[in-house]
């Protein structure tokens, strides 16, 4: 248990973003990414959240397990999972689980395609595939797009529920850059050759925040954002004056102040015994790397002070050289819900937001207010 320190999260906001992503999109069908615990946000309350008050329908997810516990925490909920890579297909055991639950896996290649089409069990699931056009990651490549196709028309199915690929660069420019470019090409020949063999495409979805943020992928029935519903933008610095995307972070990350002592030119502090560049005031803060707040944030700027010095388990020390109001017993807030307090640290951190939100553990509650903080 913890008492002050938290990361402090205002679904009221979440609820802005989503109006803000349909103002700027086509009223596409929303796939909510909340793997990896939402981001760090907490899967259930965000999940739970997004479906009862803001009409979510489907979510998506990393792996089987995560699929389940959503299941799990909205147990009455008419809402679709789909899970993107750990499908365990071939797992029998685990089989079962996705009949009747409406989780549904998302296909990368073509031997889970052919066990998924030669199980009886399965014959009502839909059929979700993901390509590869040039992320070179999971996929069904290109080149099997023939054979893909065969699979399918020999198993009697006629339609494809939902098409899908992943973009490699989108936090670049969607007009410009070259691997984009050369990625929308394959889509669109990859769309063709399925519809020309006179299969059926249901659904398609192409964009993550980074191309949603530049008006990218809004032509298909679907958009797949992540990020840019718990705040951030994923765009890289010098492409972010030119997104569409307005949002507000939806978390404060807020620490216990355990102590604030005067310090001299020189003076070391905790381990490693860093010398203070300059006389000043030292505030130590309840979080650590075993919040996950980790070592590499060492000399982040944060407002008027900075990470100084090893970051500790439980703890870390913020110079602030020209003094500071902040007092034992206060909270001190490393981001809140402006994004560039988000970016300004990841930034600084040379990272990305993801990784900072999903870089706290368990051990800093999730608590969820509505309205402002
Ligand atoms: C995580 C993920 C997304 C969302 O990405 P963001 O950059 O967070 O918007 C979309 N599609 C797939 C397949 C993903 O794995």
């Amino acid at each position: 248990m913890r008492f002050k320190t938290e990361l402090s999260v205002n679904l009221g906001l979440l609820e802005e973003n989503m109006s803000h992503l349909r103002a700027i999109t086509n009223s596409n069908e929303i796939i909510f990414m909340v793997k990896a615990n939402a981001y760090g946000h907490g899967s259930t309350a965000i999940s739970k959240f997004s479906y009862e008050e803001l009409s979510i329908k489907e979510f998506g997810v990393a792996t089987l397990g995560e699929a389940l516990e959503l299941r799990a925490e909205i147990e009455t909920g008419e809402f679709e999972t789909l899970v993107f890579s750990e499908l365990q297909l071939e797992n029998p055991e685990v089989r079962e689980l996705y009949l009747n639950q409406r989780i549904l896996p998302v296909i990368s290649s073509l031997q889970d395609l052919e066990l998924l089409l030669s199980d009886v069990e399965f014959k009502n699931l839909p059929l979700l595939l993901h390509f590869n056009t040039g992320m070179n990651r999971l996929g069904i490549e290109m080149k099997e797009i023939e054979s893909c196709v065969k699979l399918i028309k020999k198993a009697d199915r006629k339609s494809i529920y939902h098409l899908m690929t992943h973009l490699a660069c989108a936090s670049s420019s969607m007009k410009t850059n070259s691997h984009n470019k050369r990625q929308l090409e394959n889509w669109n020949k990859l769309k063709a050759e399925i519809r020309g063999s006179s299969l059926e495409i249901e659904r398609t979805s192409i964009s993550n925040s980074g191309a949603l943020e530049q008006g990218a992928g809004i032509e298909e029935t679907h958009i797949r954002p992540g990020l840019m519903l718990y705040g951030p933008s994923s765009l890289t610095p010098s492409l972010r004056s030119k997104s569409l995307w307005k949002g507000a972070n939806i978390s404060t990350l807020k620490a216990e102040v355990l102590k604030t002592f005067k310090v001299d030119r020189g003076q070391p502090i905790g381990y490693g015994a860093t010398p203070c560049p300059e006389a000043g005031t030292v505030v130590i803060v309840s979080l650590g790397y075993g919040d996950g707040f980790l070592s590499y944030y060492q000399g982040v700027k944060v407002k008027s002070g900075k990470v100084h010095g090893r970051v500790n388990m439980d703890m870390v020390q913020i110079f602030f050289k020209d003094g500071t109001d902040l007092k034992k017993g206060d909270v001190f807030s490393f981001w809140d819900n402006s994004i560039e307090s988000v970016t300004n640290f990841s930034d600084q951190a040379k990272t990305v937001p993801y990784e900072l939100f999903c870089a706290l553990t368990k051990r800093v509650p999730r608590t969820y207010q509505f309205g402002k903080n």
